[in-house]
């Protein structure tokens, strides 16, 4: 019989990796809760149109990536309607801040996420058609980031129109799809990876000439209070980062090479998202927010084996004998009810091939054997130290604490 796999793109997450996993996130909950940000948690599939309206009908994610799937009625007040897996979490949280009305608390609204999105991209490393986004502050090395404005509603539409302008004698050059946004949403043009038309694309106006005094002296400030925090940047001018939502500030954050990451070298992305509401149908409710790919950020932190996770228990209990296993399973209750994590051992083992097993699983090995048992005093391995001591059983959860 043929054998079942995960759909392309997609993959497990297995131990020991998932500690690694838990440990960003929970960094990630730590710093959020430290900037007074609060968890919001939307569905994963939402109705097509949130993503058309929101992310943009011309966008690569909504043109070609999404899984989307007409979805039917099964009563009456039931209808049927055409439903997409999330590609991204900025329109959903939008539309759940307009539906739940939280622009009615009057209060700035600071929420993260953490969980998966779905694109259908072609698949490799780095990039996966089921990854999980998150945002957070955490220790990665050799970041860069590139920064750009692209403009507000205002001077935007004069930008589009010198774009327009500028690609309409030469878009018969460029590629089909280039061809076509150059008509229907020349910004996309310049999200364009497509080698061939790089040049063109590098020859096009630069937003930063047609920034209204407005954006100019936001993008100045947000310059100014990145300088003041020690931030390094690189003003970037062809970021406008494929969503159509952004306006003025866009960032990404990208590791060098060597980084793990292979070409997928952006890390987090980002920016200003004024008109999101309004274009939802919600009230005015400026905002920014910004992505960590949390898989990249993963993958970069394995790379540079920073936070190499610790995955080993604090102690592997070793019966010597199965008639010491219901011994050994209450020591190793009573030591996890002090907070250790404990694994117990085969009582059928030799003590040799428990010391191998222990060595694999645990930092440490406490014996348990008849002269254990009658002494009260237990022999402990510890492995990293290469040393082996005599311990009290009354005193074995605080010795192994240490
Ligand atoms: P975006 O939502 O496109 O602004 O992306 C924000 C971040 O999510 C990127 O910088 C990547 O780190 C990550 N990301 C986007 N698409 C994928 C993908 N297909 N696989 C893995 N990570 C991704």
């Amino acid at each position: 019989m043929a054998i079942l796999k995960a759909v392309r793109g997609t993959r497990d997450l297995l131990p020991p990796e998932t500690a690694l996993w838990n440990r960003v996130e929970a960094t990630a909950r730590a710093v959020f809760a430290r900037y007074g940000f609060g968890e919001i948690r939307t569905p994963i599939f939402e109705t097509t149109e949130l993503f058309a309206r929101g992310v943009g009908e011309e966008t690569d994610i909504v043109s070609k990536e999404m899984y989307t799937w007409e979805d039917r009625g099964r009563a009456d007040s039931d209808k049927g309607q055409s439903l997409t897996l999330r590609p991204e979490n900025t329109a959903g949280v939008v539309r759940a801040y307009i539906e739940h009305k939280l622009a009615d608390t009057g209060m700035l609204q600071k929420l993260f996420y953490i969980g998966p999105q779905f694109r259908r991209e072609r698949p490799q490393r780095g990039r996966y058609r089921q990854f999980w986004q998150i945002g957070a502050e955490l220790g990665i090395k050799g970041w860069r980031l590139a920064l750009n404005s692209v403009g507000s509603s205002t001077d935007r539409p004069r930008y589009v129109a010198a774009l327009r302008e500028a690609l309409a004698p030469v878009k018969h050059l460029m590629c089909e799809d280039n061809q076509r946004r150059a008509e229907t949403n020349p910004l996309r043009v310049l999200d364009s990876k497509d080698p061939n038309d790089q040049e063109i694309i590098n020859g096009l106006p630069k937003i930063a000439d047609y920034l209204d005094d407005e954006s100019k002296a936001h993008f100045e400030q947000v310059k100014a209070a990145l300088d003041a925090c020690g931030v390094a940047y690189t003003v970037e001018p062809r970021l406008v980062r494929g969503l159509d939502y952004y306006t003025r500030t866009t960032f990404e954050f990208t590791v060098p090479d060597g980084s793990g990451l292979g070409t997928q070298n952006a890390l987090l992305g980002g920016g200003r998202y004024d008109g999101l509401s309004e274009m939802l149908g919600g009230p005015k409710a400026p905002g920014i927010g910004f992505a960590i790919g949390e898989d990249r950020l993963i993958l970069t932190l394995q790379a540079q084996a920073e936070a190499a996770a610790e995955t080993k228990l604090d102690v592997f209990i070793a019966p010597m004998g199965v008639e010491r296993n219901a011994e050994a399973l209450r020591l190793a209750q009573e030591l996890r009810r002090a907070g250790l994590s404990v694994e117990v051992g085969d009582g059928t083992f030799r003590l040799k091939k428990s010391f191998e097993a222990a060595d694999k699983l645990a930092r440490r090995m406490v014996i348990l054997g008849e002269d254990e048992l009658a002494s009260g005093i237990l022999t402990v391995k510890d492995f990293a130290a290469g040393e082996q001591s005599k311990v009290p059983r009354n005193e074995l959860a605080e010795a192994l604490r240490r």
